[in-house]
């Protein structure tokens, strides 16, 4: 059932569009904000048909375009001081960001960049972007990240040798334009690997923490954290991926279940970054960074062990993740209802054949101290977690997921 609303805070792009089609509404966004027009994509998408066609349209619309084409995968620091040198002397009045959460994190950082100056590092955290940045808007390729509907960019820093988050409600994007049909060439791979992603968004937001509300949250500064509002969006969610991420992996064609999960993931990044996330992402950070796993892949891996790390203290949500999943509850208990929401999770990330446990990953069990120790980092991630974590806890769940206990 719906609890009455009691709080609630939500920070979003100002304009969020979604259907079919729709990527060419972009022009229109983008002509409000002036004639020149900077599109950050990748390599692979900057040859594609669909990149052509959004630059035709934006010229149709006599703006001037200049295409970034070479943002690499995880968004390497250096490649982004790169795509700020090649600018350097153009004026540009709007940033549209096409692709993956790498591309759209791209976009995100080049506009704090170009509107504040610096190099990325100085922006790290959460907060340290002074005003306004250029707009973006938010054009995302896969589903996904979130980063459409997000204040969060994402990037590698090889000096530090780990991903670090610049957070802060200055680079939201203006738009974000959900066109499912730009995911259809999306490998199953590739689906599976981001549909976890957003899985994983929308299951630890809606299990998150719940803080006390106070006035202060609703101000800018302040990180929201899981409220009403997030509940709700991560509920639909959470029914859209059991309904559609594992169609999409298994008969990419299917466009019902390609919008299921351009939604999906939309939903996953407007939790996201008002909720957050927690323990799966806190220790996909140092295995990621030890083995190169596609983030989604890593999360989705984790998923089911932290699930069960947290048990005791999210059975009602897990009770209601279950019947968003499909699992008919009725009459049994919550511990019951609970373990349903276990099984129904498990049965979702077992169909994408995410690979099971970290050892798959080739991680060894002499590097599971280390990890552990280094999920602590994610402090933010660590306290949003359900139940409080120390050391213990966490090395509890890396060896569970080493083991596949
Ligand atoms: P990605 O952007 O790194 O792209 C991965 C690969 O998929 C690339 O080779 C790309 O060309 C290809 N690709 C993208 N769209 C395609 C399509 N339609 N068809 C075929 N190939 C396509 O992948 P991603 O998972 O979307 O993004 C990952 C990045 O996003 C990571 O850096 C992660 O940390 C970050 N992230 C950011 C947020 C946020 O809120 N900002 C949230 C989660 C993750």
């Amino acid at each position: 059932g719906i609890r009455p609303a009691t709080f609630g805070v939500l920070r979003l792009p100002r304009s969020v569009v979604v259907g079919a089609q729709q990527r060419f509404a972009v022009a229109d966004i983008a002509a409000e904000f002036g004639t020149n027009v900077l599109v950050c994509t990748d390599p692979r998408l900057a040859v594609s048909e669909e990149l052509k066609a959004l630059v035709r349209s934006l010229e149709d619309r006599d703006l001037t375009v200049r295409v970034y084409g070479d943002t690499q995968a995880e968004l390497p620091t250096p490649g982004i001081l790169d795509c700020i040198e090649e600018l350097k002397g153009q004026e540009i009045d709007v940033i549209i960001g096409f692709g993956g959460g790498s591309c759209m994190d791209m976009a995100k950082v080049v506009s704090v960049l170009l509107t504040h100056g610096g190099k990325p590092s100085d922006y790290y955290g959460e907060f340290a972007v002074p005003g306004p940045t250029k707009p973006v808007i938010a054009l995302p390729t896969t589903a996904g990240t979130g980063s459409e509907a997000t204040a969060i960019a994402v990037v590698s820093d090889p000096d530090l040798g780990m991903k670090m988050g610049i957070s802060s409600p200055h680079i939201i994007p203006f738009a974000a334009v959900c066109d499912p049909e730009l995911t259809y060439s999306c490998p199953p791979s590739l689906t599976a690997a981001t549909g976890a992603d957003t899985f994983v968004h929308l299951v630890e937001s809606f299990t998150a923490i719940t803080r006390e509300p106070t006035h202060t949250l609703a101000t800018e500064r302040v990180f929201v954290g899981k409220n009403i509002l997030t509940d709700s969006i991560a509920l639909n969610g959470i029914a859209l991926v059991g309904r559609s991420l594992v169609t999409a992996y298994k008969d990419p064609e299917n466009t019902e279940a390609r919008g299921g999960m351009m939604l999906a993931a939309l939903y996953g990044g407007m939790v996201l970054s008002n909720a957050g996330t927690a323990a799966a992402h806190a220790i996909q950070y140092p295995v990621g960074a030890l083995t190169h796993t596609p983030h989604g892949v890593g999360v989705g891996l984790l998923l089911p062990y932290v699930v069960r790390h947290n048990f005791q203290s999210i059975q009602p949500q897990l009770a209601q993740i279950a019947e968003a999943l499909g699992r008919d509850i009725r009459g049994l208990d919550e511990r019951a209802a609970a373990v349903a929401g276990v099984e129904a999770i498990d049965e979702v990330i077992a169909a994408i054949e995410l690979p099971p446990t970290l050892k798959d990953l080739g991680v060894q069990e002499s590097d599971l101290a280390q990890i552990a120790k280094l999920s602590l980092n994610s402090k933010r991630l660590i306290d949003n977690n359900p139940v409080p974590l120390d050391l213990a806890g966490v090395t509890s769940i890396v060896h569970a997921a080493f083991a596949g206990d």
